[in-house]
C-alpha cells in the first residue's frame, strides 16, 4: 500500500537521508506539515557520518531525538597522533563537566536517521521507494515527478528542500553545478567488528611501521566496531585497492602493531576521496538546497553531516516563519547567505585537514613530514598538527545581526555567534541555556525583570542565583551578574543582538530592522 500523497503539500523534502529527516522533524515541531520523498527503501547503509559534533547533538535535541543518540553513541573529547611509533599529540576539545553533551560522539549515521525518523511525529510522512524524476518549478511552488514500485506519481509543493545528497537530483534539474576542487588522494574506509577496551578518541597515525608510507585513522563506533580509514599510495588502482584480499593484511597488520588481538571480520569496505564543492547560492526561487545536495566538505575534520544539521536548523524556523506569514520571504535569501558563508569557512577548514591528512603534492608531504619530526620535540609544533574538528561557524556580515551597544567584555557573543551555553538553576532543577532554543525567538534579560517585549519573543530572565556558575553573564560579554542588559537570541541559538539596559523596544527595532518582521 503506498504512502497517502496528498495532491499539495506545504513542503516536500527531497532526500530522507540524516538532513532531510532532521529537517522534516524541525518544521513538525513548528507546526509545518511537510513530506519526505527517499529513493531507498529504508536507512542508509554501510559506513558514512560517525563523529556527531555537540552542535549537532544541540540541533537533533530541538526535537528530543539526543537522547537516543546520546544513549548509543560513545563520547569523546580528544585523540592521539603518532608518528611512527611515537606519540606526538593528545589534544583535547574544549570540555567542562557542566556541559550537556560531549565535544563530539561516535555513532552509524543510519542511527542518527532512525532518530531523527522518529522524532518526525504527526504532519509529517516519509515516501520510502520514491525517487524524485523531474522538479518543474511554477510561479507559486514546485510540481514533481515521482518513480515508485507503483509507476509514477506526481505532488505539487508551495516549497521544496533537496536534501537529495551530493548526486542530487533537484541540482541536476535546475541546471545547477557544484563549484570548487576535488583532491586526488584516496582513502580505504574499512569497518570492523572487533571487541577492545580502548577509550574513545580520535586515532591517527603517520608513517606507521604496520603500513609504512600511508596515514592511517582510528575511530571506535556502538556496536564494537572500529571505523578504520588508510591512505592509499598515489600508483594504487582504487579498483584493486578495495579488493578484501588487499584490504584485510593492511588492517591486521595495523590491529597487530597497536596490540588489539581480539578476532575480528570487516563490515563494510569503500573507498573515498575529498572534494571541497559548494553551489554558489542555496536558494533558486521556491526551491532550498541543504546538506550534501548544498556541498560536499571533506570528511576530515567531520563537516559534512555536522554542517548539513547546522543547515537544516538554519533554514528550518526561517522557512517555518515564511509559510505562517510571520515575516517577509526576503529572510529565506539569509538563509543562503549564512549557510554560504558557513560552507566557505568549513571547506577552508576542510581543505586544510585534507592537505595534512592526504598532501597532494610533494611540497605539503615535505612540510607535513617536517611538522611530524619536530613535533616529536617541540610542544610548540604540536599545535599546528592539532586535527581541528567542526565547530558552529559564526555568521559574519549577516543581514540579521542586528547590531549591539559598545563596552562588552567577549567577542565570543557578538551578533552572529553561536549563543554561548551555560547551565542555569531554577526552582524546577538545573537546565542548559541550549536546552530553550530550537523554537522561538528567546530575549534573555540581565539584572532586572522582562520589558515589554514583541510576542514572538519569548524572555528568560536570568538572575545572579540562578547563573550558579557564573556561565551565563560572563560568557555573554557582561561586566557583572547583575548588570542590566538585553540578549536577543534566534530561534536557532545564534546571537542576533545585545544591549544594556532594559529597552524592549530595541528588540522590537531589531526584528524590524533585520527584515524578520515586515
Ligand atoms: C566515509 C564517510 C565518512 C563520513 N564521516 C563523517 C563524519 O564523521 N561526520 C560528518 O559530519 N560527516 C561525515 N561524512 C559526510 C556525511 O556522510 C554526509 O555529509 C551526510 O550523509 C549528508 O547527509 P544528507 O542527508 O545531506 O545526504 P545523504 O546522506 O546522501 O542522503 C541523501 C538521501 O537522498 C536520497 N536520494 C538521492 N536521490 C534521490 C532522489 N532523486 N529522490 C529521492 N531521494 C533521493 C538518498 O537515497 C539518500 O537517502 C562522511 C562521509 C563519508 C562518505
Amino acid at each position: 500500500m503506498p504512502t497517502p500523497l496528498p495532491d499539495r503539500v506545504p513542503v516536500a523534502i527531497a532526500g530522507g537521508g540524516p538532513v532531510g529527516l532532521t529537517l522534516s522533524a524541525l518544521l513538525t515541531r513548528q507546526g509545518i506539515a511537510n513530506v519526505v520523498i527517499e529513493a531507498d527503501e529504508g536507512y542508509c547503509t554501510g559506513s558514512r557520518a560517525i563523529c556527531i559534533s555537540r552542535r549537532s547533538q544541540e540541533i537533533l535535541g530541538w526535537v528530543g531525538a539526543d537522547a537516543p543518540l546520546v544513549g548509543k553513541g560513545l563520547g569523546w573529547v580528544g585523540g592521539r597522533s603518532h608518528f611512527r611509533q611515537t606519540e606526538v599529540l593528545h589534544f583535547q576539545m574544549p570540555s567542562e563537566p557542566t556541559q550537556r553533551f560531549a565535544p563530539m560522539v561516535n555513532i552509524q549515521q543510519f542511527y542518527i536517521e532512525e532518530y531523527a525518523h522518529q522524532a518526525m511525529g504527526g504532519g509529517a510522512a516519509v515516501c520510502w521507494n520514491h525517487r524524485v524524476r523531474s522538479v518543474v518549478p511554477t510561479g507559486d511552488g514546485v510540481a514533481l515527478t515521482l518513480d515508485t514500485p507503483d509507476g509514477e506519481r506526481h505532488l505539487r509543493a508551495d516549497w521544496l528542500v533537496a536534501c537529495d545528497g551530493g548526486r542530487s537530483t533537484v541540482r541536476e534539474q535546475l541546471g545547477l553545478q557544484l563549484e570548487g576542487t576535488q583532491y586526488e588522494g584516496r582513502y580505504v574506509i574499512v569497518d570492523i567488528r572487533q571487541k577492545t577496551q580502548r577509550p574513545v578518541e580520535r586515532l591517527a597515525w603517520f608513517d606507521p611501521p604496520s603500513n609504512p608510507g600511508s596515514t592511517i585513522l582510528m575511530h571506535r563506533q556502538p556496536d564494537d566496531v572500529w571505523r578504520i580509514d588508510y591512505q592509499i599510495r598515489d600508483d594504487e588502482d582504487p579498483v584493486e585497492a578495495v579488493k578484501p584480499e588487499n584490504v584485510l593484511p593492511r588492517v591486521q597488520s595495523h590491529l597487530q602493531m597497536i596490540g588489539e588481538t581480539e578476532p575480528w571480520e570487516p563490515l563494510w569496505i569503500s573507498i573515498y576521496n575529498a572534494k571541497c564543492l559548494t553551489l554558489p547560492d542555496y536558494r533558486h526561487g521556491r526551491v532550498l538546497f541543504a546538506g550534501d545536495a548544498a556541498h560536499l566538505v571533506p570528511i576530515f575534520g567531520v563537516r559534512g553531516l555536522n554542517s548539513g544539521l547546522d543547515d537544516a536548523g538554519n533554514l528550518a524556523w526561517k522557512l517555518a516563519r515564511v509559510i505562517q506569514g510571520r515575516s517577509p520571504d526576503a529572510l529565506l535569501d539569509s538563509y543562503s547567505t549564512e549557510r554560504v558563508h558557513a560552507t566557505h569557512e568549513n571547506l577552508a577548514y576542510g581543505a586544510k585537514s585534507t592537505e595534512f591528512m592526504a598532501p597532494p603534492d610533494f611540497a605539503f608531504r615535505l612540510m607535513r613530514e617536517a611538522a611530524l619530526r619536530l613535533a616529536v620535540g617541540d610542544p610548540h609544533v604540536r599545535a599546528l598538527i592539532n586535527p581541528r574538528q567542526s565547530a558552529p561557524i559564526a555568521y559574519v556580515g549577516s543581514p540579521l545581526n542586528a547590531g549591539e551597544d559598545p563596552g562588552w567584555t567577549s567577542a565570543l557573543a557578538a551578533p552572529g555567534a553561536p549563543a554561548p551555553e551555560a547551565l542555569l538553576r531554577s526552582e524546577h532543577g538545573d537546565f542548559h541555556l541550549s536546552q530553550r532554543y530550537g523554537q522561538g525567538f528567546v530575549c534573555l534579560v540581565f539584572g532586572g525583570a522582562a520589558p515589554a517585549l514583541p510576542p514572538d519573543v519569548q524572555a528568560l530572565v536570568i538572575t545572579p542565583t540562578m547563573d550558579v556558575h557564573a556561565q551565563a553573564w560572563q560568557r555573554h560579554g557582561l561586566r557583572r551578574a547583575d548588570e542590566p542588559a538585553l540578549v536577543l537570541v534566534r530561534p536557532d541559538g545564534y546571537v542576533m543582538g545585545r544591549w544594556h539596559g532594559h529597552d524592549g523596544g530595541r528588540i522590537a527595532q531589531a526584528l524590524k530592522t533585520t527584515g524578520v518582521m515586515a
